[in-house]
């Protein structure tokens, strides 16, 4: 008998007959005589349906009250899941996030788990009950309710096997697992049967929704088992584990992609040691995300600076530094938007130094100008225009032979 954590994402449960379904899925795995514990997202697409509610009434919600509101979300599904497994003859309980002991640091909309009090937790699993938990929310030492940020259910998930020691999480959502590519955008995309955490966690940082950037983290700090599966078939998904245990000759293993970027480029800057300091101390100050940055050097005393971030932040970066324009002393700022990132990702990269350079020349002959390029030991992101992303992400796909990945299974 071991422990398991499953969740449920936002279209596995956007219905009753998927909730029942759900609650099917959880009663297999009591039946193997596992405890069970059940973390699931709002139904459906209801959190965007919160969202657009405080929009319809201002355009600058409070975080607090956002957060208020966006949690209500999740406390739909976790009380009908549970009735849905009393109503099949399962003794079943449901905790909000707070409930379940799931503390959060003090900032709201995208707070961090800094800590998780599994008692009252374990007390009901002792007694043989599934105990099913809202994802996506936690309280702060100051009894204020967070949420994780978009996407956050999953590390609620994975938080909670890493807290309860959990034999595995496994993850249900509405593809079969991990592919080389968002199979909702490339036919051709294969599922992969393994995947380490390293490249899964840069896939999630640069686009790949499948899952939570911090579940990633959660995963790889406690070595939590992790699977991505469906939640209507019931193949194999993919593993999330370390790379010991996995096929090693791939040098790409999957592209990762993201819309609504703006370039932001400042020209005529004063060369100085502290201009690049001064720049994105600034931004950082006022909570803007930067992301890639380039800088030029135009003769001994002019500097030019491109960065990007995402284009819902652009138009406070612009203000942020015009507002500063007398100590920075530049010449103009001029921004670019609708543009995309693209990145390829594989540990295999980290020997193989042609693999940019090829991903370069594939871009080229597609006729796809290249914006912005940045790179770690195990990928490469170019920052290309929006229209030319899906035909970026085809045709590197394809160059790299992603669909006939030797570990990829369709
Ligand atoms: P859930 O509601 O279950 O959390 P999400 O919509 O958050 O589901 O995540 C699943 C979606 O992630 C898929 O429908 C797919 O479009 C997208 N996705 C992006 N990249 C990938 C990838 N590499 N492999 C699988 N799915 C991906
Ligand atoms: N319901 C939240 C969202 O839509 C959290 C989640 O689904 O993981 O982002
Ligand atoms: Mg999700």
């Amino acid at each position: 008998m071991g422990l398991i954590v499953q969740k449920f994402g936002g279209t596995s449960v956007g219905s009753v007959e998927k909730i029942q379904n759900a609650a099917n899925r959880v009663i297999a795995e009591k039946q193997k005589g596992h405890q069970v514990v059940v973390v699931v997202s709002a139904m459906g697409k209801s959190t965007d349906a919160l969202v657009s509610l405080a929009k319809d009434i201002t355009d600058q919600p409070s975080k607090r009250e956002m957060d208020m509101l966006l949690a209500t979300g999740e406390q739909v599904t976790i009380s009908l899941l549970s009735m849905a497994l009393q109503e099949k003859g399962y003794d079943a309980v449901s905790y909000t996030g707070w409930q379940a002991g799931i503390r959060t640091e003090d900032v709201h909309g995208n707070a961090r788990i800094t800590d998780i009090n599994t008692s009252a937790l374990e007390n009901q699993l002792q007694k043989g009950k599934v105990v099913v938990v809202a994802g996506f929310q936690g309280m702060t030492d100051d009894s204020e309710i967070t949420t994780l940020g978009r996407g956050g259910s999953d590390t609620t998930a994975v938080a909670l096997a890493a807290a309860l020691k959990a034999d595995k999480c496994d993850i249900y959502t509405d593809v079969p697992g991990v592919f080389t590519t968002d199979p909702r955008y490339v036919k051709s995309a294969r599922k992969l049967a393994g995947i380490s955490y390293d490249e899964m966690l840069e896939l999630a940082n640069l686009g790949a929704g499948v899952l939570h950037p911090r579940a990633v983290e959660f995963a790889k700090n406690y070595q939590v088992p992790l699977e991505v599966r469906s939640s209507t078939e019931t193949e194999a998904g993919t593993l999330i584990e370390e790379e010991s245990s996995m096929e090693q000759n791939l040098i790409v293993r999957g592209i990762a992609f993201e819309d609504q970027i703006t370039r932001v480029t400042i020209y005529g800057l004063t060369s100085g040691l502290t201009t690049l300091s001064t720049i994105f101390t600034t931004l950082a100050k006022r909570n803007i995300n930067v992301d890639i940055i380039i800088q030029t050097q135009a003769g001994d005393h002019e500097t030019g600076i491109s960065f990007s971030v995402k284009s819902e932040d652009a138009d406070q970066a612009v203000a942020v530094l015009e507002e500063y324009k007398d100590a920075l002393e530049f010449e103009k700022i001029e921004t670019e938007s609708k543009l995309a990132k693209v990145s390829i990702v594989g540990s295999g990269m980290v020997s193989n130094p042609g693999v940019a350079a090829e991903m370069f020349a594939v871009l080229a002959e597609k006729n796809i100008l290249i914006k912005m390029v940045s790179t770690s030991e195990i990928k490469v992101s170019t920052v290309v225009s929006e229209n030319d992303m899906v035909k970026a992400v085809e045709a590197l796909h394809d160059a790299f032979e992603l669909s006939k990945h030797p570990s990829a299974v369709s």
